[in-house]
């Protein structure tokens, strides 16, 4: 039966082109979301805009930098021109660093970590709130991480970013929910995209380690945090602010 849990919500997705970001653009659309999707990558941003044109699907794509209030102003600014709204914003553009210490952390890595994962999440908020609030409604999801919940040895900078992620879901949850705004966070743990295949490539023992991090032994899957963002974004999740949705297995659980 098809799902017409978003039929005719306009979605902003950032971090569109690959991973979880593109399973969760195709999870969106099937619900009947129309979607301006956004990424670095254009190449792969544009291909996956064929490919759901091809199957009848709404969407579009702009290239946005979300390290930069400029290009992310201008995403928000394409979005509203082609679509006029924003009812749902994906805030799920992110990096990883190279696994180490805090103590052997590389500066440059913790900076391009915390611009990318938790500023680019933080410009985004922004601008999509002040269309959200001129609409008097809105929901936000922001990718956060099961490194936002606790501590994650060996990706300090990563995870002080999807803490800082957290911070700004929570208090956002808070400063918008009588403005008709949710706002809430995935928490994904490790989860089989290119992000942990790069992982493992530079340290092939992680391999086993990652599997074996959850209860249920094993990775997840794209679409199983794919279907989470649906739910959130969905009415089906009505009275759901502020969280940070663990997809873990039961890892947080242990
Ligand atoms: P991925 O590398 O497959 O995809 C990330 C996407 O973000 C890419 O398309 C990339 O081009 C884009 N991107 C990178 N920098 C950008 C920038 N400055 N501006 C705009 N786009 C940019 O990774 P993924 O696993 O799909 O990760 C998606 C999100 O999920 C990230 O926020 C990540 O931290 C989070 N997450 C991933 C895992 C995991 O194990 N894969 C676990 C928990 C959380």
């Amino acid at each position: 039966m098809m799902d017409h849990s978003l039929a005719g919500k306009i979605v902003l997705i950032t971090g569109a082109a690959n991973g979880i970001g593109l399973v969760t653009a195709q999870c969106l659309a099937s619900a009947g979301a129309r979607l301006m999707l956004s990424d670095i990558d254009e190449v792969s941003g544009w291909e996956a805009v064929s490919q759901f044109q091809k199957l009848g699907l709404d969407a579009w794509f702009t290239r946005c930098d979300v390290t930069d209030g400029a290009s992310v102003q201008a995403l928000v600014a394409a979005t509203l021109a082609r679509f006029e709204r924003i009812d749902c914003a994906v805030n799920n553009a992110g990096i990883e660093h190279k696994h180490t210490r805090l103590a052997d952390h590389d500066d440059d890595d913790f900076d391009r970590v915390i611009a990318v994962n938790l500023r680019g999440v933080y410009l985004c908020m922004k601008y999509e709130l002040r269309v959200m609030l001129t609409q008097g409604a809105g929901v936000i999801v922001n990718t956060a991480s099961v490194a936002g919940l606790g501590g994650a040895p060996a990706l300090a900078g990563y995870a002080a970013s999807k803490h800082g992620v957290m911070g700004l879901t929570r208090t956002a949850a808070v400063e918008y929910a009588a403005q008709g705004i949710r706002v809430n966070a995935v928490c994904p743990s490790f989860t089989n995209t290119d992000m942990v295949k790069r992982m493992v490539a530079a340290k092939p023992r992680l391999n086993e380690s990652l599997a074996n991090a959850s209860p249920m032994k094993r990775m997840g899957e794209p679409d199983e945090v794919a279907r989470a963002i649906a739910w959130l974004c969905s009415d089906e999740s009505s009275y759901v602010n502020g969280q940070g949705l663990a997809l873990d297995g039961g890892m947080t659980a242990w």
